[in-house]
């Protein structure tokens, strides 16, 4: 689920395929059709297509689908789903000990090997899960809060715009990726 739908629908592929219509071919905006990589239009970018889910299947529907559907053809016993959930919810927090090890480890105040220590301690993740973000964070350097700081701002702009109501907040979502816009546009 996260990656069908943060790859592509709602998003990155529907963020693109929408840039592509609404700018390049309808207002002939070439520049449009190149996607610079390091540029603030990633954090609306990773942000959208983490919080996208949450568009797709709003409330309990994402629980419902799973357990209805995904659970049983992957032949996953669905009555422990609950603790599953509140699990996922749980670790989804230890995202942002991420963001602090590469603010010190790009900073040059921790090693590499003390950077893996470190996520091993705080998010609660493996060696080698730990060691492949630090090669992340080398490649990647910063790129790596767009996907939580990103999706929070999306998230508090939809739901500031849309409160809680599914259709407004396809429409504001669909609006905020089908149009140029910078992170701080975003902020209120
Ligand atoms: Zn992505």
């Amino acid at each position: 689920m996260d990656l069908g739908c943060h790859e592509g629908y709602p998003g990155h592929h529907t963020f693109n395929a929408l840039l592509e219509s609404r700018l390049v071919r309808e207002r002939g905006w070439i520049e449009f059709s190149v996607f610079p990589l390091f540029s603030p239009m990633s954090l609306i970018a990773e942000g959208s297509a983490n919080y996208g889910q949450k568009i797709a299947f709003p409330g309990a529907s994402r629980v419902r689908f799973e357990q209805d559907v995904l659970f049983p053809l992957a032949g996953l016993d669905a009555s422990d789903a609950d603790r599953y959930y509140r699990l996922e919810e749980l670790r989804g927090r230890l995202t942002y000990a991420g963001n602090e090890a590469a603010r010190q480890y790009l900073q040059g105040q921790m090693e590499r090997e003390a950077t893996v220590d470190y996520l091993v301690q705080n998010q609660l993740v493996t060696v080698d899960a730990a060691s492949k973000k630090v090669d992340f964070i080398d490649r990647y350097r910063s790129y790596v809060i767009n996907y939580n700081v990103g999706r929070d701002l999306v998230g508090a702009y939809v739901e500031r715009l849309a409160g809680d109501d599914p259709e407004r907040r396809w429409a504001v979502f669909v609006e905020l990726i089908s149009s140029p816009r910078l992170p701080s546009d975003l902020l209120e």
